[in-house]
């Protein structure tokens, strides 16, 4: 960050501004909205002061700014867009210790101006620290549509309850969570549907329940949620909505930077990481630290590379929390074999080419290849093979010798869908050389079948930028 972000009281202070054209104007008003003394100095205000005219707390100086004028002085707005006079009001500001922001002039600024979206109470404020302006526009922009106008009178309504919650739900994390379910549940939407009669009951009712469950032990619960292959933008909204109400989050080696990201800030963070033979925390572990922590009352997160319930071990870890009465809930994810089809334009299915499907994984219990040869061999049939990566030479001579043709062609998707997707093409003869050449870390795919013919045609000119170290085809 190069700012720090702040919310700065200027009630009843004096804040002075400089200009008296449509700049100075448009920092004049955010000054007064905020409850500011606003004291102008411009020779002539012009017409974009008009509807400031009549605010009692703007005083117009037709003169000069002094070294007086300072005193009392909080904050103050360069807006004359001539560099000499705002140098001038710079260099005053300095020596009264006051934080300056002269418009456009990086240099003659102690802090710079966010974007602001006003639904007050609710005030959303955006920054690119200079870099991007533009993208600070359509941010702002898309906030707009995103937020109703009635969103802020709803901060404006749980605000009236604040002192009532607090004083009846004296602990924080149940506040917290009660204020969880009401903003983000039915009472919220009652309130912005208009019905405030409605949602005023309701969140009487919601208080009355929570402050009678706090007199019980508290319940966690565990969330095992699927994040997909990698891409963020391939979350589902309810993984994104649970993943910012955890308490603590149980994660492993396939979930990225970017996605963790996205978590609740001041969630816990345990990393439980599996690599194929190194098990960090063996998998009894991780359901026990589940069933331990939901039994703390707190709210698990159990984060999953794709989906939790295709080869992510998710059935074991619920087993466990049924069988110790902890409540849960299951959040499917995009499946790294669709989200890699999708990224390196390789239908699963075609009607060309194959009418089936089939997952396996590489990784048999005992680390050794473990498959229904007879059911993988069959004709019109895509295999995508997780966990396979590590093994791709005894995976592909085995297909070979069961009568595969060696021709077939087969396809690894490395790091699918994430930064520095790989893509390398060839068949069961040739991908073993060419996985090597190519120098993937995983976690790759593997895709068997005709279907790979296709990733030349439909590897569209998007994904083959995003593919720029792809290997050719055969
Ligand atoms: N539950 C996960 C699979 C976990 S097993 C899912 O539904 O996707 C781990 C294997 O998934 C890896 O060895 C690899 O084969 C595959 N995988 C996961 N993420 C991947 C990605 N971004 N790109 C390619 N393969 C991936």
């Amino acid at each position: 960050m190069d700012h720090l972000p702040i919310y700065f009281d200027v009630k009843g202070r004096k804040v002075i501004v400089t200009g008296g054209g449509t700049l100075a104007a448009r920092r004049a008003d955010l000054a007064l909205r905020a409850g500011a003394r606003v004291a102008v100095f411009a020779q002539r205000l012009e017409d974009d002061f008009r509807d400031l005219a009549g605010n009692e707390r703007l005083t117009h100086i037709a003169g000069e700014v002094t070294p007086a004028a300072f005193e009392d002085c909080v904050l103050a707005y360069g807006a004359t867009e001539d560099e000499a006079s705002d140098k001038k009001l710079h260099d005053l500001a300095k020596r009264a210790r006051v934080p300056v922001n002269v418009a456009d002039t990086v240099k003659f600024c102690d802090f710079i101006m966010p974007a602001i979206l006003d639904r007050s109470p609710l005030v959303i404020s955006i920054s690119s620290g200079g870099a991007a302006p533009i993208l600070v526009r359509i941010l702002r922009a898309r906030l707009e549509t995103m937020f109703p106008a009635r969103f802020g009178q709803l901060a404006g309504f749980a605000g009236r309850f604040r002192e009532t919650v607090m004083k009846r739900l004296s602990d924080g994390v149940r506040r917290r969570r009660f204020w969880e379910e009401v903003l983000d549940g039915p009472v919220a939407d009652m309130f912005l549907a208009g019905d405030e009669s409605g949602a005023q009951a309701d969140m009487e009712l919601a208080l009355d329940d929570a402050v009678n469950q706090a007199r019980h032990e508290p319940a966690g619960e565990v969330y095992l949620v699927g994040a997909g292959p990698g891409d963020p933008d391939l979350l589902t909204f309810r993984a994104l909505r649970l993943m910012q109400r955890a308490d603590v989050v149980v994660y492993d080696r396939l979930i990225g930077d970017r996605i963790l990201n996205l978590v609740r800030r001041d969630a816990e963070r345990i990393y439980v990481g599996k690599l194929p033979r190194d098990h960090t925390l063996p998998q009894e572990e991780i359901s026990q630290l589940l069933v331990r922590l939901a039994r703390e009352g707190k709210r698990v997160l159990r984060l999953k590379g794709g989906d939790p319930f295709i080869f992510g071990r998710g059935g074991e870890e619920i087993e466990t929390l049924a069988s110790e009465g902890i409540s849960f809930q299951v959040v499917p994810g995009i499946t790294a074999a669709s989200g890699c089809a999708a990224y390196a334009g390789i239908p699963l299915t075609h009607r060309d080419h194959a009418q089936t499907c089939i997952f396996v994984t590489g990784h048999g219990k005992d680390g050794m290849l473990d498959l229904d040869w007879a059911t993988l061999l069959q004709p019109r049939q895509t295999v995508a093979v997780y966990m396979g990566l590590s093994q791709i030479g005894a995976l592909s001579e085995e297909f070979i010798a069961r009568g595969a043709d060696p021709a077939m062609p087969a396809a690894i998707i490395d790091k699918g869908t994430r930064d520095g997707q790989k893509v390398v093409t060839g068949t069961l003869e040739t991908l073993r050389r060419k996985a090597a050449a190519a120098g993937l870390s995983g976690p790759a795919l593997i895709v068997i079948g005709t279907v790979v013919t296709l990733h030349d045609k439909l590897a569209w000119f998007n994904a083959k930028r995003r593919e720029k170290t792809a290997v050719p085809a055969a």
